[in-house]
């Protein structure tokens, strides 16, 4: 690089803030100057309090330790998603939890087992009997192990996200990204349509080389200013609105969001250090705003207290190209898929890591856009699948939406391909591998739904004797005792707070 790169982030919210402290740290010794401006009257969404197990990595590679951030973040650990009233009487509950080192022991069991079941044999399905995280869901134990023992175990956090974002800030300020407060107000472009600079309501013009987009659902750069098409998923996934209420912290501290079905729609409860989250997530083609909030109030028993709800419009799909021009977008200004798996923020760090690789192997230049959008458009794509999937197969019968939900045939080739092969009781794992898709959503998080979802042909009428007497792969009585010897090495995560 002959000439200092300067970077220009428009937007402050997580996105924002996560893209500026790793292209601090990965560049802290090249002629890289970044700069984030954000508004201070426009302010952020304010929500997203879950994540996957990619955020461990976010804050390893900035080397900040647990125990400076999470308290000051509220945080709690994260080993599973709990799907409640899903599939109407067929299982009450299923559940997602994330896949550790120690389940090569019993995966294998859970794929066989889904297969067996599948061919109408009675056998063991349920996720959370064979995946180390479901148990420490269960017993309600953190994901830190005691020194001794020998396998790694993955987990994500959920905390509050106004807090992530001032720790951020303060963090990316001291690895020294110049922060500016102000509205911009227009966006200045060259001859050949890239960005120039951005000016500020109060007249500041802000140079720069390459824009971030981080501006939330106005995508200002990307959108507005280059142009680049929004394709929604509003076809394939019905909601577009949420409102959110916070109530007091749980008495137990569980190691999972809960996610349980509603009249249109989901409502996931977070548990935080100071607070529980709430937000139903619902349709508003299906349920109006006020009749939304009743219903969350209801449920939460907060409908004669004055709490005030916060209601938030969701844009569900992406953008056609990421990374266009000199303006990468991020986070809600690249799109966004509904939060029913706590996906956006892991999308926005694989887009910032993938966009370091990608332009540092092109020698800081655009050359390897096309392979950059292609592979992110992919994962929008896919998580989209899963999610859909999610609502494909749901069991309620309670209201239209659930209904249509079920009827509706906007599926991918990749989604239909993958249940065909299911109901035909083929080789769900062959699938996968041969679609290449197992980088979004593992063979075994696939099995989590289908089998957790209970999608079985009817129980074979005669079940052969020596099910009973040698017992199926699960072998409950050896994988409960072994998960149970393994849970010694945990403990409540209060406790280890507690510690901290
Ligand atoms: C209901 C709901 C639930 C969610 N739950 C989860 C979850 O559990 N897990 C998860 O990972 N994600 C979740 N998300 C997504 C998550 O909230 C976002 O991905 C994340 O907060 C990043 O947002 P952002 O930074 O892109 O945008 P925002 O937070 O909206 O930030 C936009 C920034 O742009 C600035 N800005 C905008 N216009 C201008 C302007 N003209 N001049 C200057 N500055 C400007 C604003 O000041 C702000 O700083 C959820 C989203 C919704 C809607």
């Amino acid at each position: 690089m002959t000439q200092p790169l300067r970077i220009v982030i428009a937007g402050g919210g997580t996105a924002g803030w996560m893209a500026a402290n790793l292209f601090a740290n990965i560049w802290k010794n090249s002629p890289v100057e970044i700069s984030l401006i954000e508004s201070e009257d426009i302010g952020t969404i304010g929500v997203g309090e879950g994540s996957t197990p990619t955020l461990k990595r976010f804050f390893q590679t900035l080397s900040i330790a647990e125990h400076e951030w999470m308290p000051q973040c509220q945080a709690t650990y994260k080993v599973n998603i709990k799907f409640n009233g899903w599939n109407g009487d067929v299982h009450a509950s299923y559940s997602h939890p994330f896949i550790s080192q120690l389940d090569v022991f019993s995966e294998r069991a859970f794929h066989i087992n889904a297969l067996t079941r599948r061919l109408g044999l009675n056998v063991e399905t349920r996720p959370e009997k064979f995946l180390m995280a479901g148990y420490l869901a269960k017993k309600q134990l953190a994901p830190i192990p005691s020194h001794n023992f020998p396998f790694a175990i993955e987990y994500g956090y959920h905390f509050d996200s106004m807090k992530l974002g001032q720790f951020l800030r303060n963090f990316g300020k001291k690895l020294g990204v110049k922060h500016i407060i102000g509205n911009i107000e227009s966006v200045e472009t060259h001859a050949n349509g890239e960005i120039s600079a951005l000016t500020c309501t109060d007249g500041r013009r802000i140079e720069g080389n390459l824009f971030v987009d981080c501006t939330g659902f106005n995508s200002l750069l990307l959108q507005k200013t280059l142009g680049v098409k929004f394709n929604a998923f509003g076809k394939n996934l019905f909601n577009d609105a949420a409102v959110v209420l916070p109530t007091a912290p749980l008495q137990t501290m569980p190691v999972e969001t809960e996610s349980t079905a509603m009249s249109n729609g989901w409502c996931w409860q977070i548990p935080l250090r100071n607070r529980t989250g709430n937000g139903y997530v619902y349709s508003q083609q299906y349920q109006s705003k006020e009749d939304a909030e009743r219903e969350l109030r209801q449920r939460l028993n907060l409908l004669d207290c004055d709490v005030e709800a916060k209601h938030l419009k969701m844009r569900v799909g992406q953008c056609e190209k990421h990374w266009h021009k000199n303006c990468l977008a991020l986070g809600l200004a690249q799109g966004f898929i509904e939060p029913l798996e706590a996906t956006a923020l892991h999308l926005v760090q694989v887009s910032i890591e993938m966009f370091i690789d990608t332009f540092t192997k092109g020698h800081f230049s655009a050359q390897y856009q096309d392979t950059y959008n292609k592979d992110i458009s992919e994962r929008f794509e896919r998580i989209r699948d899963y999610i859909v999937c999610h609502y494909k197969l749901n069991g309620k019968r309670d209201s239209q939406y659930w209904v249509d939900n079920r009827d509706n045939m906007h599926l991918s080739e990749s989604l239909l391909s993958l249940l065909d092969v299911w109901y035909r009781k083929g080789d769900i794992v062959e699938e996968i591998k041969r679609q290449g898709i197992g980088k979004h959503f593992s063979t075994t998080s696939w099995h989590c739904l289908l089998a957790g979802y209970g999608v079985f042909p009817p129980i074979a009428l005669q079940q052969p004797d020596s099910l009973k007497e040698k017992g199926d792969l699960f072998e409950e009585n050896k994988l409960a005792s072994f998960f149970s010897r393994c849970s010694l090495n945990f403990e409540k995560q209060k406790l280890l707070f507690q510690i901290a």
